[in-house]
């Protein structure tokens, strides 16, 4: 019989790595958060089961009148969706962490758990497409007031808080300008007017920002994209203090938004090599921006990591966690999504459609490099008017530049490039 974690405690982080025993961010990456089995399995084991059996009568209504905390339901809990949650929270120094289906599981719950009928949500206008969707059509509908401010004006956040302000929520960096929102400074302004920073932080990963040591409430994940990094699974997750997760708990657990254990099994083991390859993929990133800069048919190239970058020093600033990795620093993480502009919609097509490796896919976080052009497929519904607003032009083109090596993602880039 295998013995599952006895203490099984919604509050738990795993004792025997706890960073308060010294161990380094990517040691917990690789161990935390699990506990074997008494079946001595060396790799995490998945939990496949929907459900649990209890040793007596008494031990079942023991669980659910509270006087024992054990597993009930895998809506509620599954031990491999807990070993994930915990791993996940050791690495973005969260108290806890409650796992969804999809990132926008993890945006549905967190309208549902911190905003009722009446409140006010301040938004970045720069966000995913869906999450503007969510809020705009279904949570207006609810009574919920909904207003967007440019995530990088500080003054502009300050100026648009209202006194039933329960929410702000941004990206950072955000899709597919790269813009960067001073997260300390926005986090003092809801705080100022009671209200909640809540971060989502798929882009830099912990890897590289830890928005809650920032002075964020909350961090969004679609764990879809590198956390995974491999292009294989949906989910999502929320990670916060006990008080806060236990809101966005009760909403997964009723709701139904529950992260399957196949699925946790898949990103739990993403996590022990998330800062290896976030850090290579930054790298790569970083090369490949240069190139694209130096280039005389490149108009404009958005990436915080160059110099010439608004906001390369915020973006400095706070993208500082990748220190913990590989015993050093790298010169500058600024993750691995850069957009860059030519002349026209003619000349971009002619550079995607001449790449012979680069994937010509909507997606990004992956461990192949793609491509997108924004104008006429993630942001075609857009009117031009507003195509204009949000800085996405027919010139523009989305690289989410992958772990091949960087000479070949290069070359691909300047086949087209370079025959303009
Ligand atoms: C993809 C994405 C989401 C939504 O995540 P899903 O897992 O696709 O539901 C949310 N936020 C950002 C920034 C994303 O890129």
């Amino acid at each position: 019989m295998t013995q599952l974690d006895p203490k099984l405690d919604l509050n738990w982080q795993s004792d025997a790595l706890d960073p308060a025993f010294g161990f380094f961010e990517q040691t917990l990456a690789v161990r935390g958060g699990y506990h074997r089995t008494d079946e001595g399995e060396h790799n995490e084991a998945i939990f496949a089961t929907s459900s649990y059996v209890y040793k007596s009568a008494a031990d079942a209504a023991d669980h659910f009148n509270g006087n024992k905390k054990g597993n009930v339901y895998s809506r509620h809990t599954n031990p491999t969706v807990r070993a994930f949650e915990r791993r996940l929270a050791l690495l973005e120094n969260g108290e806890r962490c409650v796992a969804t289906a999809s990132g926008m599981g993890a945006i549905l719950t967190m309208c549902l758990a911190y905003l009722k009928a009446g409140d006010h949500l301040l938004c970045a206008k720069q966000l995913f497409g869906s999450s503007v969707a969510l809020f705009d059509t279904y949570f207006k509908a609810f009574g919920v007031e909904v207003s967007y401010v440019d995530c990088f004006d500080n003054d502009a956040w300050a100026k648009a808080m209202r006194p039933n302000t329960a929410v702000c929520y941004l990206e950072s960096p955000s899709n597919p300008l790269a813009q960067i929102a001073d997260i300390s400074a926005i986090a003092k302004i809801a705080h100022e007017g009671g209200a909640l920073l809540i971060v989502d932080n798929c882009f830099a990963t912990p890897a590289i920002q830890k928005p809650l040591d920032l002075g964020a409430d909350v961090v969004i994940h679609s764990a879809t994209k590198y956390i995974d990094g491999q292009g294989r699974v949906l989910g999502g997750a929320l990670v916060g203090s006990d008080t806060l997760m236990e809101k966005a708990f009760g909403v997964v657990r009723t709701g139904g938004i529950s992260l399957s254990p196949f699925n946790a099994w898949v990103l739990l083991k993403s996590l022990e090599t998330l800062s290896l390859r976030m850090k290579a993929h930054s790298e790569n990133a970083n090369r490949v921006a240069e190139f694209l800069n130096n280039h005389p048919k490149v108009t404009k190239v958005h990436f915080s990591g160059l110099p010439s970058h608004a906001s390369h020093e915020v973006a400095k600033a706070q993208h500082t966690a990748l220190k913990n990795v590989g015993g050093g620093a790298i010169t500058g993480a600024f993750g691995a999504i850069i957009g860059f502009e030519v002349a026209n919609q003619e000349q971009a097509w002619h550079i995607i459609d001449s790449t012979k490796m680069i994937s010509i896919t909507n997606n990004l976080g992956d461990a192949k490099t793609t491509i997108t052009h924004p104008a006429t497929t993630t942001h075609f519904r857009m009117t031009p008017e507003q195509r204009v607003e949000a800085g996405v032009s027919d010139g523009l083109i989305r690289l989410s530049v992958g772990l091949e090596e960087v000479d070949d993602i290069i070359k691909d880039l300047a086949r087209g490039l370079d025959g303009l």
